[in-house]
């Protein structure tokens, strides 16, 4: 059962995520949160994820309430260490036009995951719609059998660029079953929406690096971070940033290995890579960044 000490801290950290995000992150990248819900074309073959479940909504969102001593799920110290510009063009709305995007600014980035292309399932592409939390994929998995190389619990994860550590999860806890999916039933599926404060939760214990011209990547799921990398740390590309888990998913919540895969996210500015695309077009754009020689 869900007791009301559960609820009360997930109440507690929506407040802490929206506190955090208002006053502790920096001009100019203020908002790598979740874009409204786009919907892309193609088929999305549900796969990776399995949490699919019919919606019901009937009762009302816990109220929120001020912050507690008793907060137990550690939130990581946003002790954000670098301004950044992107200096690059968006479209009115604050998102990036693609057709107008020089790609080439993407080209120091690589796989990773070495050896790794883009998944042959448009399910485990940015901007695959997640019916369960009623929101978008915001980034790119990299699963066994879908990828091109093993991906197994474990296996390292490294920097997909030279950057600054800019978020690092050393002390997370996996949310268990039931807080999960009451934060799914209570939050994503009565709003209609994935409120950012959740999707930082699913993403599971995660590592961001900020790189050149403000580019944003970001890695989830992961079971472990590197020790001594810290918030403010310069990375190398190839750097070992963590290991292949699957926090924050229904597997990891169950305390299990399965569906262990990377998660990895490009964001530009308030968009992630190939937002508001066709799943070719992304599956063209990503293959551009990652995969070709430059
Ligand atoms: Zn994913």
């Amino acid at each position: 059962m869900f007791t009301k000490k559960k609820l009360f801290l997930i109440a507690v950290l929506v407040i802490a995520g929206s506190l955090a995000t208002f006053f502790l992150v920096p001009a100019g990248i203020s908002n790598w949160n979740e874009q409204p819900t786009k919907t892309v074309t193609g088929k999305h073959a549900a796969a990776g994820e399995k949490e699919e479940i019919p919606v019901s909504v009937e009762k009302p969102l816990p109220v929120a309430v001020p912050s507690s001593p008793e907060t137990t799920v550690e939130k990581e110290p946003v002790d954000r260490p670098v301004e950044a510009e992107t200096g690059l063009p968006s479209g009115n709305s604050g998102n990036v036009n693609w057709d107008d995007f020089p790609l080439d600014k993407l080209f120091f980035l690589q796989s990773p995951i070495p050896g790794a292309g883009i998944t042959s399932r448009d399910s485990q592409l940015p901007g695959a719609p997640r019916h369960y939390r009623n929101g978008t994929h915001q980034g790119l998995d990299f699963y066994s059998g879908y990828c091109g190389v093993p991906v197994k619990f474990g296996d390292p994860v490294f920097a997909a660029g030279p950057g600054v550590v800019y978020r690092i999860d050393h002390h997370f806890e996996e949310l268990d079953p039931e807080e999960r999916e009451e934060l799914l039933s209570s939050y994503c599926r009565e709003k209609g929406e994935t409120p950012e404060e959740v999707l930082d939760l699913l993403r599971g214990r995660q590592v961001w690096l900020l790189h050149p011209h403000g580019i944003m990547t970001r890695y989830a799921h992961l079971d472990q971070v590197s020790d001594e990398l810290q918030v403010g740390d310069p990375v190398k590309k190839g750097d070992k940033i963590g290991t292949v888990g699957n926090s924050g998913t229904n597997d990891g919540a169950r305390g299990n290995h399965a569906n262990a895969h990377l998660h990895f996210e490009i964001w530009v500015g308030e968009s992630f890579l190939g937002e508001g695309l066709t799943p070719g077009e992304i599956r063209e754009i990503w293959h551009q960044v990652l995969l070709q020689e430059h």
